[in-house]
């Protein structure tokens, strides 16, 4: 069997954000497509490298094949419009000996032999095969309604696999993949026209760790792997940074012995409400304007005026929550959010817990995410009578 590997890194994916292609982008010393090239060379079956790349990567990609000593051959090739039309170049390069060919993404750079060697011995037995891992969460089939979506029920799992690459095939099977390829619609794996051309696709293990980079968060593990528990600085520019944002808000309320007391959520029992046109909750009120605050959102009295008798005795926890649905909706999402609560009465330790996970329920977020810390108003008798909140909020896009 003389196995060639095909390596398309024909995309110009700046997914990640920056404008260096990811599979460019730097882990450790080499840059990712390095690494994949290097982890496909290593199979022993792997006669031969095919390297697909932009035109105006062939001079780059050509040293960093000579730089990284591969114990198999290699060739460098221009890519083409779309990812099968740049599978065909590269076919067109593959020598006649070439008697299974495995076709790999550069974003996955860490193949292992294990799975290389797998899929080419199902592909010279079966003809196509594919490395694939079951689906191991809930999968859910979703109506998207707008600003909300809706879960339409359970798809049995048992059926799933998530494919993966290297996708494998005998060499007449692969020609027949590339002549269809040549005519047929954009497809996104090459085992999808195999299938489309009648022949049956073997499914072999796949691995987990064998993850295709996407996300900003996909390259962060990714170079965590590479450097191990103590990554090294990341190179600024090449990483996607998320979008921070930051918010205040400030609320106070007085006492009105008459109500019930409502705090970040929760009813206190034994202690003095406070007054206000909703349910008087400052602490929701505070975070709320935190929120809105970062994203630009305007504030609380803006979106639910204490003039409209829509919002009297109001659940506050509620109005958070639709202010956090817009929030949401700009795409953003809290990060973590810290409130301090000055007041006498009553005492805040003990029911922050309780606080933090009513919260941490509006904002989607894990309570953890949140602090509550309670301070009495020392030396300012002013606020004796009062019960002050600040909130500070930090947003990612997410
Ligand atoms: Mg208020």
């Amino acid at each position: 069997m003389s196995v060639y590997v095909i390596v398309a890194a024909g995309g110009q994916g700046t997914r990640l954000g920056g404008e260096t292609p990811k599979q460019w982008l730097p882990l450790g010393a080499r840059p990712m497509l390095g690494h994949t090239l290097s982890a496909c060379a290593a199979a022993p079956d792997v006669a031969g490298l095919v390297v697909v790349v932009p035109e105006s990567d062939i001079a780059r990609a050509e040293q960093l094949c000579a730089s990284l000593d591969l114990p198999c051959g290699w060739r460098v090739v221009a890519g083409g419009a779309r990812r099968q039309d740049s599978v065909a170049n590269g076919a067109a390069a593959l020598p006649p000996e070439a008697s299974v060919v495995l076709v790999h993404d550069a974003a996955r750079p860490f193949v292992t032999v294990d799975v290389i060697r797998r899929v080419a011995d199902a592909a010279r037995d079966h003809g196509a095969a594919i490395a694939a891992v079951p689906v191991h969460d809930t999968v859910k089939r979703v109506e998207d309604a707008g600003e909300r979506r809706w879960s339409l029920g359970s798809v049995p799992r048992e059926e799933l696999f998530l494919a993966q690459t290297p996708q494998g095939f005998r060499r007449d099977v692969f020609d027949e993949v590339v002549a269809l390829g040549h005519r047929a619609e954009d497809a996104t794996d090459e085992a999808t026209l195999a299938e489309r051309a009648g022949h049956r696709v073997e499914v072999v293990a796949g691995e987990p760790g064998n993850v295709k980079v996407t996300t900003a968060h996909d390259y962060v593990e990714a170079v965590r792997r590479v450097h191990g528990k103590s990554p090294g600085p990341l190179d600024a520019t090449a990483v996607a940074r998320p979008r921070l944002r930051i918010g205040v808000g400030y609320d106070s309320h007085g006492f009105d012995v008459t109500r019930a007391l409502k705090l970040g959520g929760i009813t206190v029992p034994d202690a003095p409400g406070l007054s206000g046109h909703s349910d008087g909750d400052a602490v929701c009120h505070a975070v709320t304007d935190a929120v809105l605050g970062a994203a630009n959102l305007g504030d609380i009295g803006g979106l639910f005026p204490d003039t409209d008798p829509a919002w009297k005795d109001a659940d506050s926890l509620a109005l958070l929550r639709e202010a956090y649905a817009r929030v949401r909706a700009a795409g953003y999402a809290v990060e973590n959010l810290d409130v301090v609560v000055v007041c006498r009465r009553p005492k805040i330790g003990p029911i922050a817990p309780s606080i933090r996970e009513r919260l941490a329920s509006a904002l989607h977020c894990a309570p953890g995410a949140i602090s509550i810390k309670g301070k009495t108003p020392e030396a300012t008798p002013a606020l004796a009578d009062a019960l002050v909140v600040h909130a500070v909020a930090l947003l990612t896009d997410g």
